[in-house]
């Protein structure tokens, strides 16, 4: 009964992950992955002798209105770091599970007459170190995204050194039949390890890290699922780690980076220092972006992460059905790493119901920046750096952008002539067909709106 469960919970998760694979389905797949979750609940609490159902019942609670505080409390646009924060947390589960399992063989029902078997100490040295590297990383890539850390270079070497003793202490403690020290010792090395990786990783590499992060995070769960015997956790710790790295293989595809380079390689110049020469640029006023826009016959919206910030989603869709009526052809298009997480722009568009058949991938609408009147940027800026296609020093370059500098006019909306994410100035800020809109982008569409009105 329990097998058979546990077997429609992981058909639910599989049906969860292909629902999530697009805009349009993406709610059917949520409802696929709570039907899961709860069908998993109830065979725990039915099946499982050995429990205390009153502690149990108080710490689902206790967890479940701690999710609910801060899901209500965090920002659309801070998503990605809850993320990062979640996925830190299942690094600490796999870590404590492993420590548990290793002090108290017995209540796990895993002592063999002379001690643990060594296949076990190995899963567990895995777990706790996989573990301890997703919770320390996943931790400092959540300070990184909050903007409270920054990149910060690591000699290779002492990667090299972290990574070579941690896999000796785990060698260590398996052939002695589970030194404690050699597991201490081989944990910390794993907890600095995943610090080290990932403080040099920056820019443009930083979805890449959150996404191979997810995927760490999948393959921990797993192995705390062979830690304990469930296969459940097994198959759906495997279901999230391959998920996160095919995910991470597509960003890396899409950003033309090597997923080693990305990891290892830390002499990256980092140019967010670099001093900015003050340059000529013109700036217009709503006025002149209503009359340009009124007067346009293809419209292409970018939207990025300032669109987020902003809330602006809503007031560009009431945009669009204006220019709708001016006769004008509206169409979105959607960088993979716009925003702070994938899929994020798609979300925000999705709740401001503009219709999916709108939303251009990058490949579909870069051929159509030619033919496009207006280019409308909307609190975007790395993902439109020509620096990308032309400066090999630039921490961007390989990153296949949109080419928006191809549009006969653009207007740049964001609050400063100040960099994006990546920290590099932006050329197209200073094009001639660029006209920048200073301000607060929901504002500025607002007032675009009034004065085509
Ligand atoms: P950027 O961070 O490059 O630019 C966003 C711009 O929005 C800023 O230049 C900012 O300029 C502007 N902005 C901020 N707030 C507002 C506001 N209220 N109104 C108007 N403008 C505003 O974002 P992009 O989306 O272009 O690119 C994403 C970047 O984030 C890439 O470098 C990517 O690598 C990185 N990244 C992406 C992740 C993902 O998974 N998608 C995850 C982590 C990082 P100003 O301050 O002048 O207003």
């Amino acid at each position: 009964m329990e097998n058979i469960l546990y077997l429609i919970a992981a058909v639910c998760f599989i049906f969860a992950l292909k629902g999530l694979s697009s805009a349009e389905s993406a709610m059917h797949g949520n409802i696929c992955g709570i039907a899961g979750m709860m069908i998993v609940g109830i065979a725990t609490f039915m099946l499982t002798n050995h429990f205390n159902l009153v502690f149990i019942i108080s710490i689902i609670l206790v967890g479940g209105a701690a999710g609910i505080c801060i899901t209500n409390a965090i920002s659309m646009a801070a998503l990605p770091q809850l993320m990062a924060g979640f996925h830190s947390m299942v690094g600490m589960a796999a870590v404590l599970v492993a420590y548990a399992v290793f002090l108290t063989p017995e209540i796990f029902g895993m002592i063999a007459p002379f001690g643990l078997q060594r296949s076990s100490l190995g899963e567990m040295g895995i777990g706790a170190t996989v573990g301890a590297m997703t919770f320390s990383g996943s931790l400092l890539a959540f300070l990184k995204l909050q903007g409270i850390c920054r990149k910060f270079n690591i000699p290779p070497a002492l990667n090299a050194f972290l990574g070579m003793a941690m896999s000796g202490l785990l060698m260590y403690f398996v052939l002695t039949d589970g030194n404690r020290n050699a597991f201490i010792l081989g944990t910390a090395c794993a907890f600095v390890l995943g610090i080290t990786l990932i403080l040099p990783i920056g820019g443009a590499d930083m979805p890449i890290i959150v996404s191979i992060l997810n995927s760490l995070s999948g393959w921990t769960a797993s192995g705390i699922g062979f830690t304990l015997h469930n296969d459940l956790l097994i198959i759906t710790g495997a279901l999230v780690g391959a998920s996160g790295a095919i995910l991470s293989h597509i960003m890396c595809k899409s950003m033309n980076r090597q997923l080693w380079d990305v990891i290892f390689k830390t002499e990256r110049k980092d140019l967010a220092e670099r001093l900015r020469v003050s340059r000529s640029f013109k700036q217009g006023c709503p006025e002149d972006a209503a009359y340009l826009l009124r007067n346009a016959k293809t419209v292409i919206v970018i939207p990025g992460y300032g669109m987020a910030t902003s809330q602006a989603q809503h007031a560009l869709k009431e945009m669009e059905e204006i220019l709708a009526k001016f006769g004008a052809q509206i169409k979105y298009a959607i960088h993979p790493v716009a925003g702070r997480m994938p899929g994020h722009m798609n979300v925000l568009l999705a709740e401001a119901n503009v219709s999916y058949d709108k939303v251009f991938e990058m490949d579909e609408i870069n051929r159509e920046f030619p033919i496009c009147d207006v280019a409308y940027v909307i609190g975007a800026n790395d993902i439109t750096n020509p620096a990308a296609k032309k400066d090999p020093e630039s921490p961007v370059y390989g990153m296949p952008i949109l080419d928006v500098e191809k549009a006969k006019v653009i207007l740049f909306l964001k609050r400063s002539m100040g960099p994006g994410y990546a920290g590099i100035d932006n050329e197209l800020f200073y094009a001639a067909n660029t006209v920048m809109l200073l301000g607060d982008a929901k504002k500025t569409t607002e007032a675009i709106i009034k004065a085509m009105l």
